[in-house]
């Protein structure tokens, strides 16, 4: 077996430059625990962005997945499977919408969500094709497809990859009036993430999401919610928009739904929206394949059996607590929801050489931005692995020094 080191410098050789990772190499995996080639362990604080909810190998996910295999792995939309049907009726279920379009990623979800806003706007609202206008905000994160990276705010996401897609607006989050204000005839959708993740995990005043529902349904625009990583009990209900009781007109789903194992995206809506896709109008070889079916019901099944929503909320909520308490000149801010957390320093911070410490003493985080590190650990986690990662946080912590 390779040692850490010559793993890096092969990956750095061999792969394109497109990310630049945490000088760590990850060799096996249990739950919230990671161990690298040389057999040290580390607690995964990041869950893949999100995307392993379910904590590592969950043993029910790994069954159907197996189980899986053993009978059919892949068909295309163009012959039925006999697993698409129940994933997609659990997932409505799950959801609270009347159908579900499987994709595969998070960004293939939001494209999709784009696609069913447009045409819904000509078909259902008689806007002129072409002239359809979606509102999305700025320091968003909805993935890396040429029409999404058009209208992020982020330079390195977007710098010479013009020509842009036209037909977006960018405006403030966590503001309305600014949403009231762009809203024109040709307007119909406004694309929002119910919490910021990428952005460094910003939470909207308390009220947000009900005043968007209100506007977007006085106005006629469809109200889309990403959801792809705020979703699946990740911010301590099922969904972000739940704290407010909101239900919005379209979700985009990625990540935890394929319970870490598996890229397994979707979009959910009601008929009258979904409906607008027809026979040839979008699709996907992979999307609603049988194994990435089989997954995404066992990735939901766990989720309710373990009652995941409710531990994210009570574990986030003690990190929390803890976190504020730790003494560290440094450090400005706490913030989040369930086990979607995030640390601020002051601006000139360096959290990529905290993130190096944090991984020295045991605990793998990533910093978004140069001075904000997220803290989101798979929400399978115990207290016990809690507190020994409070206990490192604080350790670590406590040892930067004032500017
Ligand atoms: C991660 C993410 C995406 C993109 O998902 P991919 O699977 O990486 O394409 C889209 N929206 C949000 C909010 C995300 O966090």
């Amino acid at each position: 077996m390779s040692d850490s080191k010559s793993i890096i410098l092969k990956d750095e050789t061999y792969g394109a430059h497109n990310y630049h990772p945490l000088p760590v190499v990850i060799a096996e995996a249990e739950g919230v625990l990671v161990k690298d080639p040389e057999g040290r362990e580390y607690l995964d604080f990041l869950s893949a962005y999100s995307a392993v909810n379910q904590g590592h190998r969950h043993p029910k996910i790994i069954q159907a997945l197996k189980d899986q295999a053993d009978r059919v792995t892949l068909t295309s939309r163009a012959f039925h499977n006999d697993v698409m049907g129940d994933f997609l009726q659990e997932l409505c279920a799950y959801t609270g919408f009347e159908m579900a379009l499987p994709m595969n990623t998070g960004a293939e979800a939001v494209e999709t969500a784009i696609k069913l806003a447009r045409r819904w706007g000509v078909e259902k609202r008689g806007v002129e094709n072409g002239k359809q206008h979606i509102i999305v905000c700025g320091e968003n994160f909805h993935g890396r497809t040429s029409t999404i990276v058009s209208f992020s705010t982020d330079p390195d996401a977007r710098v010479n990859y013009g020509p842009y897609m036209p037909g977006f607006s960018i405006i403030p989050y966590n503001d309305t009036a600014a949403l009231e204000a762009e809203i024109t005839a040709d307007t119909v959708a406004f694309l929002v993430e119910p919490i910021q993740g990428e952005a460094g995990v910003f939470v909207p005043d308390e009220g947000y999401l009900s005043e968007v529902r209100r506007i977007c349904t006085e106005r006629n625009i469809l109200f889309i919610a990403d959801e792809v990583q705020t979703g699946f009990c990740r911010t301590g209900m099922k969904f972000a928009v739940d704290h407010e009781n909101v239900r919005p007109d379209v979700m985009t789903l990625g990540k935890a739904l394929g319970g870490g194992v598996f890229p397994v995206s979707a979009v959910v809506a009601d008929k009258d929206i979904m409906g607008v896709f027809t026979p040839g109008s979008h699709g996907s070889t992979f999307g609603g394949n049988p194994l990435a079916a089989a997954v995404g019901r066992a990735a939901l099944a766990v989720l309710d059996d373990e009652e995941l929503a409710e531990r994210s909320s009570v574990l986030g909520g003690k990190l929390r607590d803890e976190l504020r308490k730790i003494e560290c000149p440094r450090l400005e801010l706490v913030r989040g929801k369930g086990l979607l957390n995030a640390v601020v320093f002051d601006e000139e911070f360096e959290a990529w050489t905290a993130c190096l410490a944090l991984r020295d003493a045991g605990l793998l985080a990533k910093q978004t931005h140069g001075n904000i590190i997220r803290f989101a650990p798979p929400l399978v986690i115990t207290e016990d692995e809690l507190d020994k990662a409070i206990a490192i946080i604080k350790e670590v912590f406590e040892k930067i020094p004032a500017k």
